[in-house]
């Protein structure tokens, strides 16, 4: 599933091709994709207006038409391109350019939202803070571990930090040698600097390396012009189960959390 990393790379692929381009046609043959809104009210309001900018909050590209935003979620196996699909269940018909939305496993949303009141309403209410850029302050970040929840559960919960999915929480753990099963609100301070700086590096690094691609299976990510991450390639713990720690003599466990698997080296990260 793509996360903040891979969003992003995406969302500065669309920017470069479709920022400044007014929307011709928008076609929806997967009625599912649609999470508050008609198709006919999708076109009623958004043909012929221009894309203002394309932005992102948390794992959700928005594109900002003036007045409206479509925002849109890729869930496990959504991506655009500029090529029609298999599985294309979304054309953006624009002023030179055609932008195709393919989702092989239908889990990807779409919902169209006023701008006046875009971070109040479903799906942006209630984000957690966003880890690049200037809202993760010491000040913000501290009390989100006030719970005693293990901590790699609580990083994933995008109503605290928005962004994180599996991969990069076991890597930033891992970066800041903390062990996902630790509570939260025993982790002290030191440490809590340590996981911050883990996360914006890590996110940082990875947006830089377009993001992670696991596999070559149909929905794995990919950039819209079909390449994959490389990412991938710097992975710390993620898929080294049984493998040597990079860092120290340890072997990298595998164990499961909310139902995902998690990496870590029990020898470094106590
Ligand atoms: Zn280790």
């Amino acid at each position: 599933m793509p996360e903040l990393p891979e969003v992003e790379t995406i969302r500065r692929d669309l920017d470069r091709i479709a920022t400044g381009k007014v929307l011709q046609r928008i076609e929806v043959s997967e009625p599912r994709l649609l999470q508050n809104c008609l198709l006919a009210d999708v076109q009623a309001t958004l043909h012929d207006c221009p894309l203002v900018a394309m932005r992102r909050r948390g794992k959700f590209l928005i594109f900002n038409f003036g007045a409206h935003s479509a925002i849109v979620h890729l869930r496990m196996s959504g991506w655009f391109s500029e090529q029609p699909g298999n599985h294309t269940r979304m054309v953006l018909k624009f002023e030179g350019a055609t932008l195709y939305f393919d989702d092989t496993r239908r889990f990807g949303t779409f919902h169209l939202v006023e701008n006046k009141s875009l971070d109040q309403e479903p799906p942006l209410r209630g984000l957690g803070l966003e880890p690049l850029g200037d809202m993760l302050t010491w000040k913000a970040f501290k009390p989100v571990f006030d719970t005693n929840r293990e901590v790699k559960r609580l990083l994933l919960d995008q109503n605290k930090i928005v962004g994180l999915g599996n991969i990069y929480v076991c890597e930033a753990l891992h970066q800041a040698k903390i062990h996902p099963q630790q509570a939260a609100n025993k982790i002290n301070s030191a440490k809590l600097k340590k996981l911050r700086t883990a996360i914006q590096l890590i996110l940082q690094t990875a947006i830089d390396n377009h993001g992670s691609t696991l596999g070559n299976a149909a929905g794995d990510y990919r950039t819209l012009e079909g390449a994959q991450g490389s990412f991938q390639d710097r992975f710390q713990v993620y898929g080294r189960e049984g493998e040597t720690c990079f860092r120290c003599p340890g072997n990298i466990e595998r164990i499961v959390q909310a139902q995902r698997s998690t990496f870590f080296c029990p020898r470094c990260q106590k």
